[in-house]
């Protein structure tokens, strides 16, 4: 099945350290070849040895609307065709940071980076230089980013991932950044009383899709917000997966819970490298005058990805039912799911929230990502390549996020609950 994407990938190994991009970390866990992707459109990916795919992985989230979809492609077509000079003003980044500060509650200001890293990045930051302080608490599980220069190797698979179980607070060796427990605010209480004063932020992923879509329990966010306003340290909500994805204002409107600095990436670049961290006038204003905190890149605007995430944005903001309808899909899909796995006797866990969904197998429990990134459990193994077989491309790892997009019709979704029934029976 996989002839020329094992070639291909054989080539990349000589020339790119592991191969190629990061998902195959991944893949590899799962074992077999990294797949080959020759174009995508819509919902589905047409890889290099010609099979066509019903894709749940969706460049990891960012094509809410599917692949290649037609203002994007136009917009970028259009304003390359126009050329560019990356680094100066143009009037498209203004048009972006206004459409998203409208769409987006308790924001006023927005500045915009090339990834969802820089963007997590140039919130710590500004945390730092605005509260005067140093320490960040992160939580274990949550990923903000390849980037390990401002929170302990927060990338994939580093040891400070785990799951919502991990035994306790664990107070991490790099310096300024402060471990903590997943959904246990009384774990946070603790480390605040014993850093006190001297906190600058508190980073979350307010709905942990790299976990396996794992949810806040009721009361934690507000539990945080509240411990955030009492010590004078900012709640930073990491949205880079979930901004413009799980509602028109992201968690913030999902929950009704303010954070102080939001980052964005994935949706918002419609595609191309975007990031963007944001918050009100007053916090992001202390980033107006040329100071310590400058943040800002060669390409950070440039207007090919401005004009992509603007076409996005709009497309966003004009359809006033598209979030109501990626539920509608999503919530089909986990029901779908549930009525087949249940058929078959797999006993399994669906997380979900709006247009993210992940299943767990019961039998093989997500305890700990470094179980993953030394190869994920049996059944998913299974239930993952019986999928790809059928034609249907999930995340390649249990603790991943499934992504939904509008592009993907009831008939695809069907297909999708078939191919899970026809493989869950060899379990
Ligand atoms: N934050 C979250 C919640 C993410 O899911 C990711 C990427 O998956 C990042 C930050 C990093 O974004 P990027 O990969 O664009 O650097």
């Amino acid at each position: 099945l996989y002839k020329r994407s094992s070639q291909l990938f054989a080539e990349a190994e000589k020339v790119i350290p592991g191969g190629v991009n990061s998902p195959v970390r991944a893949f590899k866990a799962v074992g077999g070849t990294p797949i080959f992707v020759k174009s995508a459109k819509g919902a589905y990916l047409y890889d290099e040895d010609g099979n066509k795919l019903i894709d749940y992985i969706n460049s990891w989230g960012p094509m809410v609307l599917g692949h290649a979809y037609q203002p994007v492609v136009d917009a970028v077509i259009e304003k390359a065709k126009l050329g560019t000079s990356f680094g100066m003003p143009t009037e498209l980044e203004t048009e972006i940071a206004a459409l998203a500060v409208s769409m987006v509650p308790n924001i006023d200001k927005i500045r915009f980076v090339n990834s969802g890293t820089e963007a997590c990045m140039s919130a710590i930051r500004l945390a730092r230089g605005f509260t005067k302080r140093d320490k960040i608490i992160k939580f274990a599980g949550c990923y903000h980013g390849h980037s390990d220069s401002f929170l302990i190797q927060a990338g994939s698979g580093a040891v400070t991932f785990g799951s919502p179980n991990s035994p306790g607070v664990t107070q991490g060796t790099a310096k300024d950044t402060l471990l903590a427990k997943y959904n246990d605010l009384e774990n946070v209480k603790t480390l605040v009383e014993a850093n006190k004063g001297e906190i600058a932020a508190i980073i979350i992923e307010a709905v942990a899709g790299n976990m396996g879509c794992i949810v806040p329990k009721e009361g934690f966010l507000q539990g945080l917000r509240d411990l955030c306003t009492e010590n004078g340290i900012l709640l930073i909500f990491d949205e880079v997966m979930t901004g413009f994805r799980l509602a028109r204002g992201g968690v913030q409107e999902l929950y009704g819970i303010d954070a102080d600095i939001v980052t964005f990436g994935k949706v918002i670049g419609g595609g191309l490298p975007v990031g963007a961290f944001a918050a009100r006038e007053e916090i992001m204003n202390y980033l107006a005058p040329l100071g310590p905190v400058y943040q800002a890149g060669t390409l950070s605007g440039n207007p090919l990805a401005m004009a992509a995430g603007l076409a996005m944005l709009k497309a966003l903001d004009s359809d006033r039912e598209i979030f109501t309808r990626l539920e509608e899909k999503t919530a089909y899909l986990e029901a779908g799911i549930h009525r087949v796995l249940k058929a078959n006797n797999v006993v399994f866990t669906i997380n979900r929230v709006g247009s993210m969904i992940s299943v767990h197998f019961d039998a093989d429990p997500v305890t700990d990502f470094q179980t993953a990134a030394k190869g994920d459990n049996e059944t998913f193994k299974k239930f993952f390549h019986g999928l790809l077989q059928e034609g249907v491309y999930i995340a390649p790892s249990a603790y991943e996020t499934w992504f939904i997009t509008d592009a993907l019709t009831y008939e695809d979704l069907d297909f999708t609950i078939n191919a899970i029934d026809k493989v869950s029976k060899t379990f």
